[in-house]
């Protein structure tokens, strides 16, 4: 730990999940007062576990880790934590029955980018005509190369609109797509970013042969990381204060904040960190003088997320599930589901003597005011309506977590919106995953990246320590590098040539 001695500089950051935790952990490694503010009971955020009264580990929601989470990967590798369990296989379901398994990609001959994932997956009933209509989409995804420019062009339509300008066929868009713009961006495609769905399918799907193979905590993900993480962040000094919501900020001289403000707590701050997800960044930003008078804050007003809901059930006998994890489309004509055989994924359900399955819903609303006697035999039809023998079964056990407004909504015209790693204030910076970043990565390995970013930016400001070393996301194949740069090049010369006349 590199000492700073008698001038250590206090940082406040606000949210404890993967994004704050990351920039606690390595701030507090170079020395600097961490203190870390978390309005929930527990760290964690939207991954946080807990045991209900019962006895019974429960979480928001089954959190997969997927190939291209480098960053995440070094960080368990550097707490000496083997929290994962082997790469997994997935199927999908339609109340038709299995629909698509998807095989270790890993495990299968390498082939060029995106030849392998369109080989390899084993479509039941998806006809080859609907598949090979996803082709034209591959300019798309060359052209959308993450860069800010890339997102305003594709960022004002909707997913839906742009597949079917690519000529998208309406039968691969229903059992292909919406699905995984349901499950990877929380929101059916015409409620989805068009720039968005491109950076999210991309990096998950298409970008290398194996990035969409995935593996899962052995627990919850509190148990098999947080706890040990939290312990090491206490370690090595940083301060972690649970049930304390920020509502506002302390501005002092030369657009710095100087002190962050948790009810009638003030905790004085040489730079602060925000790690919140949207909703909660536009709560503290409307209760804040000092942010809501800067445009940037008050307009995250602008910005959407979206409810999901995670449900757990204990049955009273094993029924056979082919794999782990699996995504489901067609029972909800806007809400998307999967569901994991925890029997297989946890250790301690391992020997279990009956099914504990996880059912988590994405873009969930209308599902959420309904209380759990309504809510459970709901989840138990869906679940028949993919594996018939759940019918039979009885449920012992129920858990239900509902987390209204919990997810960031990449919705058309948001991305103007959502704001870079820096603010107007000097020794303020964002991270979460739904900042505005040129990584390329998404969800937990984005938020803990952006963790990383934020630390970075207060060492760069605070001139003390070393930054956090960032490993980019896997570079694009040979083939992807070379039409990136030739379709740069002729953009360019076609910018440079036509007026700025037409839409873009
Ligand atoms: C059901 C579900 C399934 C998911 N599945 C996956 C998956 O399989 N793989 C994957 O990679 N990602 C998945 N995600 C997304 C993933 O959970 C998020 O991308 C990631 O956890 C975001 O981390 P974060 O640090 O940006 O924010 P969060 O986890 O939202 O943390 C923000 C923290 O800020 C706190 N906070 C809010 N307001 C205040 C305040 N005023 N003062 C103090 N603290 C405050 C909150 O309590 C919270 O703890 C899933 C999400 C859900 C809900």
């Amino acid at each position: 730990m590199a000492a700073i001695g008698e001038d250590r500089r206090k940082v406040v950051v606000v949210g404890a999940g993967w994004a704050g935790l990351g920039a606690t952990y390595h701030l507090a490694k170079q020395g600097y007062e961490v203190t870390l503010l978390e309005a929930g009971p527990y760290p964690g955020g939207l991954v946080a576990g807990w045991q209900t009264a019962g006895g019974r580990s429960v979480e928001a929601g089954i959190h997969g880790f997927w190939y291209p989470y480098r960053n995440i990967f070094s960080l368990t590798d550097e707490l000496k934590i083997q929290p994962f369990t082997p790469w997994t296989q997935s199927s999908q379901y339609s109340p038709h029955g299995l629909e698509v398994e998807s095989p270790l990609f890993q495990a299968m001959p390498y082939l060029p980018s995106p030849l392998g994932t369109f080989l390899y997956t084993r479509f039941q009933r998806l006809p080859l005509v609907d598949r090979l209509s996803a082709l034209p989409l591959l300019y798309a995804v060359v052209d959308f190369d993450n860069s800010p420019e890339a997102w305003q062009r594709y960022d004002a339509i909707t997913a839906r609109e742009l597949f079917k300008q690519y000529g998208v066929s309406a039968r691969l868009y229903k059992e292909s797509f919406e699905p995984m713009l349901l499950v990877g961006l929380f929101a059916p495609g015409e409620q989805c970013s068009a720039a968005a769905a491109l950076g999210m399918l991309y990096y998950f799907i298409l970008a290398h042969q194996p990035d969409f193979d995935v593996r899962w905590c052995r627990g919850t993900v509190g148990e098999q990381i947080f706890r040990p993480w939290v312990q090491q962040i206490e370690q090595a000094g940083g301060r972690i204060l649970a049930n304390h919501r920020v509502t506002n900020v302390v501005e002092g001289a030369e657009n710095q904040i100087t002190a962050v403000v948790c009810g009638d707590e003030t905790f004085e701050a040489d730079a602060v960190i925000f790690a919140v997800g949207i909703a909660g960044m536009q709560k503290i930003a409307a209760s804040s003088p000092a942010l809501r008078r800067r445009s940037e804050f008050r307009n995250l007003s602008n910005l959407g997320a979206v409810d999901v809901l995670a449900t757990r059930l204990w049955f009273d006998r094993k029924v056979h599930i082919t794999h782990p994890s699996n995504a489901c489309f067609g029972f909800h004509p806007t809400t998307g589901w999967t569901f994991f055989d925890l029997n297989a994924l946890h250790d301690e359900y391992r020997d279990e003597p009956g099914s504990v399955i996880e059912v988590d819903f994405y873009h969930a609303n209308q599902l959420l005011n309904l209380d759990d006697e309504e809510l459970i035999p709901l989840v138990q039809r869906d679940l028949a309506g993919c594996i018939p023998a759940f019918r039979q079964a009885q449920v012992v056990d129920a858990g239900v977590v509902r987390l209204p407004r919990a997810v960031s909504h990449f919705a058309p015209g948001s991305y103007r919106y959502l704001l870079p790693g820096t603010t107007p204030f000097k020794n303020v910076f964002m991270s979460g995953d739904w900042i505005d970043t040129r990584h390329g990565s998404w969800s937990q390995e984005k938020a803990y990246v952006t963790g990383l970013e934020a630390a970075n930016q207060v060492i760069t400001t605070l001139g003390l320590g070393q930054p956090a070393s960032i490993l980019p996301i896997i570079p694009d194949e040979p083939h992807i590098q070379l039409a990136r740069g030739v379709n740069r090049g002729v953009r360019s010369l076609l910018e440079q040539s036509l007026p700025a006349f037409w839409l873009p």
